[in-house]
């Protein structure tokens, strides 16, 4: 699958070696001269991904400068700090283990831009690509150094108050699913004075949970926060630009509420404007409200997001899948970042975790996964209109249909072969009701499509 965040397939029928080599020798064509930054999570695999990866780079004249396995967002700071002209993370984020993919970056630091990255696909799909005579060829260096030049980064935040954090002495559990985070984030944790239980923090990418940070997916987390009495759990998807997290109760508070929480830390600091995506909770309204400040909506997808966020110069955004874009450090989710910011908003006071989220405004969201394509849009307009005929439509990305303090999405997914439906309401049940209309109005209006 093609989408803005670059190019994934099952490894070994539709990631192969000649896809990679295709998509690598492509956005090398596509990129300015100059050095490429790579990485890789843990998944197996992304050995043999990194290393055609890097044959495709260096045989079209580009040196390469391989950072070995490093959260997403720390290869995205990399670089900028090597002045790049762009990178690629081999990742398929919190996609299962069969997985695997190419995520195509530019210079600065951030995804492609939408269009840019259609015009690498493009050039994929023909084959372009620009191999170099044997005097260009370029030359493959590692950096260690790039992890602990994110963090430091990251413990420079402006704002961020090390001190009062190092002060609370956090007891914090980490699971980072043997993904990229499984050294990085606990070190940054120490790094902030917390005491760190680590589980599931051997970078071996043999994911011993599913591997999307879900509230579903942390039991052990949530077992083991209970038991230890710790104060919060952190939970990372493989590569780590996504964080979640447990309460001192064990109780998942939501992935939501990753981006809540940073957006209501960097708005008391300064407000501006916040961007998120189309399926994000209507608490960021809420909290951008008591701030006086604007929300940006974009199409589902970081590099939609951090390209508004760039464009509009915006305080903070992200995605409320725990995706969290703080511009003033990069303009890229950074689930390390996120962890961070959490841990200074819980130490502006002394309540524990579960009291301060309270706080925050309270929506109830249901998500749900149908495994069909959408082959037919106007029966599903239909559909969905005689549904919720009294509802404001609103088609940014997908069919989202809004009402005073509710709404209801159904969109295809750009990375897999599902159609997602969000819901969200007052309570549980309301959602839970938008949700199943909307699922009926989906497999009706799409009766005659092939299941997957
Ligand atoms: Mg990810």
């Amino acid at each position: 699958m093609v989408s803005a965040s670059g190019v994934r397939g099952i490894v070994g029928q539709t990631l192969t070696p000649d896809v990679v080599l295709r998509v690598a020798g492509a956005h090398a064509s596509f990129l300015d001269p100059g050095p490429v930054v790579v990485g890789r999570d843990t998944r197996p695999s992304g050995e043999w991904v990194l290393r055609l990866t890097e044959a495709a780079l260096l045989a079209s004249g580009h040196d390469v400068i391989d950072v070995g396995i490093a959260p997403t967002p720390t290869i995205l700071y990399a670089i900028r700090h090597h002045r790049a002209s762009g990178g690629i993370a081999i990742t398929a984020s919190h996609n299962p283990a069969p997985w695997n993919a190419l995520k195509l970056f530019g210079p600065g630091g951030t995804f492609l831009a939408p269009a840019q990255s259609e015009e690498v696909a493009r050039r994929a799909s023909q084959g372009r690509a620009s191999w170099v005579p044997n005097a260009q060829v370029g030359a493959l260096r590692s950096d260690a150094d790039a992890i602990l030049r994110h963090r430091e980064a990251i413990l420079s935040v402006a704002g961020l108050d090390r001190e009062r954090i190092r002060k609370r002495r956090f007891r914090v559990v980490v699971d980072a699913t043997n993904g990229a985070g499984s050294e990085a984030t606990p070190a940054l944790l120490e790094a902030l004075g917390c005491e760190v239980d680590r589980i599931f923090c051997v970078p071996d990418g043999r994911f011993p949970r599913v591997p999307e940070p879900l509230p579903e997916n942390l039991g052990a987390l949530r077992e083991r926060v209970r038991v230890t009495g710790a104060a919060v759990g952190f939970a990372n998807d493989p590569d780590a630009d996504r964080l979640a997290m447990v309460d001192e109760r064990g109780e998942p508070i939501g992935e939501e509420r990753t981006l809540q929480i940073a957006i209501d830390w960097a708005l008391a600091l300064a407000p501006g404007p916040v961007v998120v995506n189309s399926s994000t909770s209507m608490a960021v309204d809420l909290i951008a409200r008591r701030y006086g400040v604007p929300v940006h909506r974009t199409k589902v997808g970081e590099a939609h997001v951090a390209q508004k966020l760039i464009e509009i110069q915006g305080r903070i955004g992200g995605e409320g899948n725990g995706g969290v874009i703080y511009p003033a450090l990069h303009a890229t989710r950074d689930g390390l970042l996120a962890a961070a910011i959490a841990l200074d908003w819980l130490s502006r006071d002394a309540r524990p975790l579960s009291a301060r989220v309270a706080e925050l405004p309270q929506f109830a969201v249901v998500k749900r996964k149908l495994d069909l394509r959408l082959t037919d849009p106007d029966s599903l307009q239909e559909a969905l209109g005689r549904a919720f005929p009294d509802a404001e439509r609103n088609v940014l990305d997908g069919e989202k249909y809004l009402w005073e303090d509710s709404w209801v999405q159904v969109r295809a997914s750009g990375t897999e072969p599902i159609v997602r439906i969000l819901a969200e309401a007052k309570n549980e049940t309301a959602a839970a009701k938008l949700a199943h209309l909307a699922s009926e109005a989906v497999e009706r209006s799409q009766a005659h499509a092939q299941p997957r």
